[in-house]
């Protein structure tokens, strides 16, 4: 029973019924220009679990915080019991550069649970992972696609887990994946401390897709509903069709390098030889269809508007089993 006593977070005391921002300082800029990352707590009177909605882990992944901001600007966080903690951006270092890797080029992504005297992306996770996790109960970290990548909206969950399973089922996104957790992410060191986390995938990198944002806002609340802790004053949108389980998937790669045309067909379900796209060089001279390797689902499609040779372009998914298997998140 958590949530009675008044939460110790951050060396700051919030009780039941408060809200609160708190602002982590963990480094300066290169300027001497304090950088803070805002931790806004909302806590209702009755007692409840404590969720975390997270983003910006990536500095370019600018879809997930506008998700995690939606859900602060229409009151969502505002839980009927227990505590809402949402960090819209994480990674404020790399959300000041716009880009994905931290000023020292490590992926923050792949350092956890870090450590105090590491590197700048290595304290940055220690303590998130001191500081934060321990409060933590659930979470729905939010992310986008690398680069000029666009994925369907989707939830990432590992194998053989069905607590995980059952909050994907709660929270509908159109596709939910099975994949394995990889050393050194946020969600497998969350999962060792016993923090139930949906990984959310969507959209594209430096990009805000409105109808991306909504399936994740919707989403959120959802999962909310089910764990009792939605106000009343919010409105759950109507039923969604149950979200399509995705085990086993596969890039198709670009045969050639040159100007790409993606005939937009990302969240359908193809039929083996459909033609997803185009490859064409500037000078009128070839043309290459890209057709689907099997029947399935385009989960990401590559929005590039130039490609080479062996670039990832689609993601499909591939229930009978494909060679080429790569399912972590940007493992391309
Ligand atoms: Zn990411």
């Amino acid at each position: 029973m958590k949530n009675i006593k008044p939460l110790v977070i951050l060396n700051e005391t919030i009780l039941p019924g408060e809200k609160r921002t708190i602002y982590m300082e963990i480094a300066k800029l290169h300027t001497a220009t304090k950088l803070k990352i805002p931790v806004i707590i909302e806590r209702a009177k009755l007692d409840g679990p404590t969720v975390l909605f997270s983003a910006g882990i990536h500095g370019d992944e600018i879809n997930g915080v506008e998700i995690v901001r939606s859900i602060i600007v229409q009151t969502i966080n505002k839980p009927l019991r227990g505590t809402i903690i949402c960090i819209p951006v994480i990674n404020i270092f790399s959300f000041v550069n716009k880009s994905r890797e931290f000023p020292d080029g490590r992926d923050l992504n792949r350092v956890f649970p870090g450590s105090k005297k590491g590197s700048l992306a290595s304290q940055f996770a220690y303590h998130l992972i001191k500081d934060i996790i321990p409060h933590i109960d659930y979470a729905v970290d939010f992310h986008a696609g690398g680069a000029s990548r666009f994925n369907a909206a989707q939830i990432r969950i590992a194998p053989h887990n069905e607590e995980l399973k059952k909050l994907a089922d709660v929270f509908s996104a159109p596709f939910t994946l099975y994949s394995k957790n990889i050393a050194g992410t946020f969600r497998n060191a969350c999962e060792k401390r016993n923090v139930k986390m949906l990984l959310f995938e969507g959209g594209k990198s430096l990009d805000i897709n409105d109808e991306i944002a909504e399936q994740g806002v919707n989403g959120a609340k959802r999962l909310l509903a089910y764990l009792n802790m939605l106000s009343p004053n919010q409105k759950l949108t109507n039923e969604t069709d149950p979200s399509i389980y995705i085990s086993r998937s596969s890039w198709v790669r670009a045969k050639r390098s040159g100007l790409f045309h993606d005939y937009n067909k990302i969240g359908c379900y193809v039929k083996k030889g459909f033609v997803l796209g185009t490859i064409t060089d500037p000078f009128g001279k070839f043309e290459q269809k890209v057709k689907a390797p099997n029947d399935g689902y385009i989960i990401n499609a590559n929005h590039a508007p130039i490609v080479y040779q062996g670039d990832a372009i689609y993601h499909i998914s591939n229930e009978l089993g494909h060679h080429d298997q790569e399912r972590s998140e940007n493992q391309i």
